[in-house]
C-alpha cells in the first residue's frame, strides 16, 4: 500500500519514485498561489510564520488566464489578471514568504507534523498546513475554445460579462451555474443564448423559473457547441448542432462555459470531509478543516462566490486561524 495518497496511485505503485532522504521542516506551509494562497502568505509572512509556498501546476492560478480584472477593490482602472498576481506574488515575498515553484503531488495528514510530498521526490514536513489550490472550471474541449480563451470564452460572467455590455452572448450549460451566469449576463447584455445539450435543465426549480421568465434569454435546448467562431478582434459567433444534427450558427461576442468546476483536491481527500463535487468542508466560518492544522481557503473549499476578493479574504482568515493555532502549541 502507498504511504500516501498521491495523484496517481496506480502509476506510483507501479513506479515508486525515488524520495529525497532529507526531510526539510517548515512551520507553515502554502499549497497554492492564487489570490487565496498569496494573501495567505501576505498576512502568515507579516505574523513570522515563515510561510513557504509551493505555487502548483499553474502558478497565479485561474486569474492568469483572464485578461482584465476591474471588480478587485482597489484597482479603479482595472489590472490584468497576471500584473494582478505578479503584485501579490511581490508583495509576498516582501514579507519573506519563500515562493517555490513545485506540485504537492501526496500528503499524509493523519498526525502532525504533516507530510507532503513535492513533485513527486522532496519530502516536506510542516506544522500547519494551508490549502489554497483552487479549482479548474472544465472547458468543452475544442480547439476554437482554446484559441479564443480571454479573448472571448471565459469561464466568469461576473469576471467578464461587463466587456459585453449591450452585446449577444451564449452561455453553455444547463446547471445552477449556467443559470445564475446567464441571469446574470441578462441585465448587462442584449441577448443570451443558453445552449443546453439535454432537453431539461439541472438547475433548481427556482433558478429554471427564473431564467424561463428572462426575456432576453433564449434556451436552446438540444444543442451542442461544434465550433467558436473569430477572427483578431476576438470571438464573432458560435455554430451549433441541433437534436437533428443540423448546424445553427449565433452571432455573439461573448462565449461563457459553465459547466462545472473540479476542486484541486484530490491528495487531500482521504484525511479531509469534502462534498459530493471534491470541494473541501470547512468549520463555518472559519478555514479550518476537520483535522486540527490544516486549513482550506479560497476556490477549493468555495463552490459559492469563487470571487478573487472572496478568495483573497478567505486566505487572510486561514493565515489568522494557522497563526492562532500555532501559538496555542
Ligand atoms: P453542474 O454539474 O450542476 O452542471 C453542469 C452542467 O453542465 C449540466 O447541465 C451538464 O449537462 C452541463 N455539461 C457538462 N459537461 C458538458 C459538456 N461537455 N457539454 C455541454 N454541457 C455540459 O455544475 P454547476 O457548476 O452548475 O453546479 C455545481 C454545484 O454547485 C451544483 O450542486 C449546484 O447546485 C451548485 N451551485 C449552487 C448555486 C447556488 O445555490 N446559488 C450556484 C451555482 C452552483 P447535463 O445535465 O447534461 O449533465
Amino acid at each position: 500500500m502507498a504511504l500516501f495518497k498521491t495523484l496517481d496511485d496506480t502509476q506510483s505503485d507501479k513506479n515508486p519514485k525515488k524520495v529525497d532522504s532529507e526531510i526539510e521542516k517548515i512551520k507553515c506551509l502554502i499549497i497554492g498561489s492564487g489570490p487565496a494562497g498569496y494573501t495567505a502568505a501576505i498576512y502568515a509572512s507579516r505574523a513570522n510564520l515563515n510561510p513557504v509556498m509551493y505555487e502548483g501546476m499553474e502558478p497565479g492560478g485561474q486569474l492568469t488566464t483572464t485578461n482584465d480584472v476591474e471588480n478587485f477593490p482597489g484597482y479603479p482602472e482595472g489590472i490584468t489578471g497576471p500584473a494582478m498576481m505578479e503584485d501579490l506574488k511581490t508583495q509576498a515575498q516582501r514579507f519573506g514568504t519563500d515562493v517555490r515553484f513545485g506540485l504537492a503531488t501526496a500528503t499524509d495528514l493523519s498526525k502532525r507534523p504533516f507530510k507532503v510530498t513535492v513533485d513527486g521526490n522532496k519530502l516536506i514536513e510542516a506544522e500547519s498546513l494551508i490549502i489554497a489550490t483552487g479549482a479548474t472550471a472544465r472547458y468543452l474541449g475544442l480547439e476554437s475554445e482554446e484559441k479564443f480563451k480571454g479573448q472571448g470564452v471565459s469561464a466568469c460572467a461576473t469576471c467578464d460579462g461587463f466587456f459585453y455590455k449591450g452585446k449577444d452572448v451564449a452561455v453553455v450549460g444547463g446547471g445552477d451555474t449556467a443559470a445564475e451566469e446567464a441571469t446574470y449576463l441578462a441585465g448587462i447584455c442584449n441577448k443570451v443564448y443558453l445552449i443546453i445539450r439535454k432537453d431539461y435543465m439541472r438547475a433548481s426549480k427556482v433558478m429554471v423559473e427564473r431564467v424561463m421568465k428572462t426575456p432576453n434569454i433564449e434556451v436552446l435546448f438540444e444543442h451542442t457547441t461544434k465550433e467558436i467562431v473569430g477572427d483578431f478582434s476576438g470571438v464573432t459567433g458560435v455554430v451549433l448542432k441541433n437534436k437533428n444534427g443540423e448546424e445553427v450558427k449565433k452571432d455573439i461576442h461573448g462565449f461563457f462555459v459553465a459547466i462545472g468546476h473540479k476542486p484541486n483536491s484530490d491528495i487531500f481527500a482521504d484525511y479531509l470531509d469534502t462534498d459530493e463535487v471534491g470541494y473541501i468542508v470547512t468549520n463555518t466560518g472559519s478555514s479550518k478543516t476537520k483535522v486540527d492544522g490544516v486549513f482550506a481557503c479560497g476556490d477549493v473549499m468555495d463552490p459559492h462566490y469563487r470571487q478573487a476578493v472572496t478568495a483573497a479574504g478567505s486566505g487572510c482568515m486561514a493565515a489568522i486561524d494557522a497563526e492562532r493555532f500555532l501559538g496555542a502549541l
